[in-house]
């Protein structure tokens, strides 16, 4: 039976990890700040807001967070962008995707200080992953880095294969596994929507990783014994039994595949935790650079 990577405890070591470092910033008058925007009420975009603010909160961090109606203009939320990105309280900026149809995400995350860009979307910073260059990764990928490499996961040399190919997870992940060094130098497949035959190369994979937002699409056919499996997808499936009239399920048949992979990651509790920690990990990261220009102001060096 395969042995289930535990995100939330994986996660939790992080956060624990990011609280004491946290702890120690605030001692030099540095707290890291994160501006967490949200433009109208989309239930799914509502309910991760409030986890990533409970999650800087617990950290010791804080939060500013700026509400939008659905409602509202491209200019005033690059306004409100652009006032986040003046306010020196603020290390990081994160925008909540999807934004409503009206509005270009691009044009807006362009926007956004790509030094203070927690969320890693602004092309600065994907261009500089791509180049392998240390950056601000998109959370997503990066925790599923995190996650293989705690799960004592070697990619190197592997064959690993991805189901997307979006600019938030797929592309920027098979970059970072491209790239060279610690956790990566693996030979990457990206598979997408007009893929033909999907099976035959999910089949190839040591390491397979789905993030194509549908329900159930990796069956046990699909993948080779003893490969690890990480799913990203989160799928709400009406259920009436449920409190909240859903339920969460992967891109993969987990039960179905207990038996053939090795390592798999399960839904909830698998990458949605580590995508939180490394939003953490990168506001930390904005806000250890403020502290280390105040000093060089201090001291002149
Ligand atoms: P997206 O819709 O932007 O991209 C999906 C990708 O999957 C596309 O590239 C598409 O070509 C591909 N695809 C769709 N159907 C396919 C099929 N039948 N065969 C092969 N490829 C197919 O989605 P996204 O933003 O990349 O997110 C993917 C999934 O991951 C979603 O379920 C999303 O909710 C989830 N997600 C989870 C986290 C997390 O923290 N757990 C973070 C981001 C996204």
């Amino acid at each position: 039976m395969a042995e289930i990577l535990d995100g939330k405890k994986i996660a939790g070591d992080m956060r624990a990890l990011i609280r004491g470092e946290t702890q120690a910033l605030a001692l030099r008058g540095v707290r890291p700040g994160l501006a967490v925007i949200l433009v109208g009420e989309d239930p799914a975009s509502v309910s991760y807001v409030s986890a990533k603010e409970k999650a800087l909160a617990e950290a010791g961090m804080f939060s500013l967070d700026r509400r939008l109606p659905e409602s509202a203009r491209e200019d005033e939320l690059v306004r409100l962008v652009e006032e986040c990105n003046a306010d020196p309280r603020i290390d990081g900026i994160l925008v909540q995707l999807p934004l409503p149809k009206h509005i270009d995400e691009q044009r807006v995350l362009l926007r956004v200080d790509p030094s203070k860009d927690a969320d890693g979307f602004h092309p600065f910073n994907l261009g500089k992953l791509m180049l392998g260059q240390d950056a601000f990764y998109p959370c997503t990928p990066y925790g599923i880095l995190k996650m293989l490499a705690c799960a004592g996961v070697r990619a190197r040399g592997k064959h690993v294969v991805i189901v997307g190919r979006s600019a938030t997870v797929g592309k920027p992940l098979a970059n970072l596994l491209l790239n060279r060094g610690e956790g990566a130098d693996a030979t990457v497949t990206v598979c997408h929507s007009a893929t033909a035959d999907l099976a035959f190369h999910t089949r190839q994979a040591d390491i397979l990783i789905a993030a194509a937002g549908r329900a159930g699409l990796i069956t046990p056919p699909m993948v080779k014994p003893g490969a690890v499996v990480i799913d990203v997808g989160v799928n709400r499936i009406p259920d009436v039994s449920k409190k909240k009239g859903f339920r969460l399920q992967g891109d993969t048949d987990f039960e179905g595949l207990l038996p053939v992979a090795a390592k798999i990651s399960p839904v909830p509790g698998g990458v949605g935790p580590m995508t939180i920690a490394m939003l953490l990990h990168n506001t930390l990261k904005a806000a250890k650079a403020r502290a280390e220009r105040e000093n060089q102001k201090e001291t002149g060096v």
